[in-house]
């Protein structure tokens, strides 16, 4: 703080020559790793083969050309292609059939028949070409490692640690929340994740406007140094025309308010992903075939043909027909005396009497029946009188209490104060760039 006052009282040409300055030094330590190759060293049978970073230049300025000393073993790594089963990886590298025999009949060795394209194995052969153990990290957290021991192999699991590291991200909305959380630096998988936790109070095909805005506070796993996967939502915080909305992860994996309250509802706001509506920002529509804005007893999103449809909540199927003017449709009646209806599906996936739960896919999206074009009528019916599912406010589900709920609440507020820490933004800029 006193160093960021003392910059600031500096003159703007003197605050320049220092950002430049700054830039310049953190550019300089950068700048070798950056040059910097990868080689494997295999004189010696560690567990994993050894990373050093060499640098070229220091490479190059040495006088006498330094031999070094020839590996025991020689390392071959391989990615595994479509199509790919130990067998033809083992006749690509040369290795023994019989081998392979043994290795597969030891315990623990099934996870061999479960390659998938883009894995990596490492083999360590002999200098003769013989197999002398091979590595196969088949999750983020467990390899196999397989070595030769006397006339066969022995198999063990291997325990790959992960390290944890807290970053944040930050948006806001100017035309789509996609693109903005794109831009905020936040993967596809966490995109969809902060979707879900906020998707019982909002909804993302069609309540998001410009202006709204999101923070997050997120985990992410690194191995070695580098970001394999992005770990859970830890706390978020959207504003939705004006409305703040905020979401703690408790230790019981649910997603609660800072209150205390299950963010989880009996009932989606939405049917359809928003991830398949083409604008998030509907205009008042008009209706489809009259041309009128009439008072509509449903909710129209418009996504291509093919597009999931969910229940809102878990129910029976009431009804599951068609006519001429609401196509292909699906009615579902939940507790409380609520039901919702489908229209205009191209495809029913389920029939009446069968029990559904929320987030089960019903249908399909069509324009089956009286429309002009493709799209989901949505209505949402309570006691017979029709509701906009939008501004309803839905039964509460269940809400933390007693010791639970202390912890929680000390624990949401630390997690909403690094929420609202400048320096996490600023690590995680720093990140990105
Ligand atoms: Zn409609």
């Amino acid at each position: 703080m006193v160093l960021w006052h003392a910059f600031n009282s500096l003159p703007t040409w003197h605050r320049k020559m220092v950002l430049i300055l700054s830039i310049l030094v953190m550019m300089l330590a950068a700048w070798p790793s950056e040059r910097a190759v990868a080689t494997r060293v295999d004189d010696n049978d560690n567990e994993l083969a050894v990373e050093q970073q060499v640098d070229e230049e220091a490479l190059l300025a040495r006088a006498e050309p330094v031999t070094p000393p020839k590996p025991r073993y020689v390392t071959r790594q391989v990615k595994v292609r479509s199509g790919d089963n130990m067998g033809v990886i083992f006749q690509r590298l040369g290795l023994s059939t019989a081998d392979l025999h043994l290795i597969d009949q030891l315990e623990g060795t099934d996870t061999l028949r479960l390659l998938r394209p883009g894995q990596e194995l490492t083999f360590k052969l002999t200098q003769g070409g013989e197999l002398h153990s091979l590595y196969y990290p088949h999750s983020l957290e467990q390899a196999l490692k397989v070595s030769r021991k006397d006339d066969s192999f022995t198999a063990r699991a291997v325990r790959l640690e992960l390290d944890t590291r807290e970053a944040s991200a930050q948006g806001s909305i100017r035309s789509s929340f996609w693109g903005a959380a794109v831009e905020a630096g936040m993967t596809e998988d966490q995109i969809m994740d902060l979707a879900a936790i906020f998707g019982w109070d909002i909804d993302f095909a069609q309540d998001l406007q410009p202006g709204d805005s999101f923070r997050v506070l997120f985990e992410e796993k690194y191995q070695d140094e580098e970001r394999v996967a992005s770990g859970d939502i830890l706390a978020a915080e959207f504003i939705n025309q004006g409305e703040i909305y905020r979401a703690v992860l408790s230790e019981d994996g649910n997603y609660y308010t800072p209150a205390g309250k299950a963010m989880r509802k009996s009932f989606l706001r939405a049917p359809v992903n928003f991830k398949y509506i083409s604008s998030n920002f509907n205009p008042r529509r008009l209706h489809p075939v009259t041309g009128k804005v009439r008072p509509h007893n449903g909710i129209d999103y418009v996504a291509p043909v093919g597009t999931p449809i969910m229940a809102a909540g878990s129910g029976s199927v009431v009804a599951a027909g068609y006519n001429q003017f609401n196509g292909n449709y699906v009615f579902i009646k939940h507790a409380g005396n609520y039901v919702t209806k489908y229209l205009h599906l191209s495809k029913r996936t389920v029939n009446k009497g069968q029990r559904v739960k929320q987030g089960q896919t019903i249908g399909l999206l069509g324009g089956t029946g009286r429309v002009t074009g493709p799209h989901l009528h949505y209505e949402f019916v309570v006691g017979g009188i029709h509701k906009n599912p939008r501004t309803l406010i839905l039964p509460q589900a269940e809400t933390l209490s007693g010791n639970a709920l202390s912890r929680f609440k000390v624990q949401a507020r630390q997690q909403l104060a690094k929420l609202e820490q400048p320096q996490l933004q600023l690590a995680q800029r720093r990140d990105a760039s």
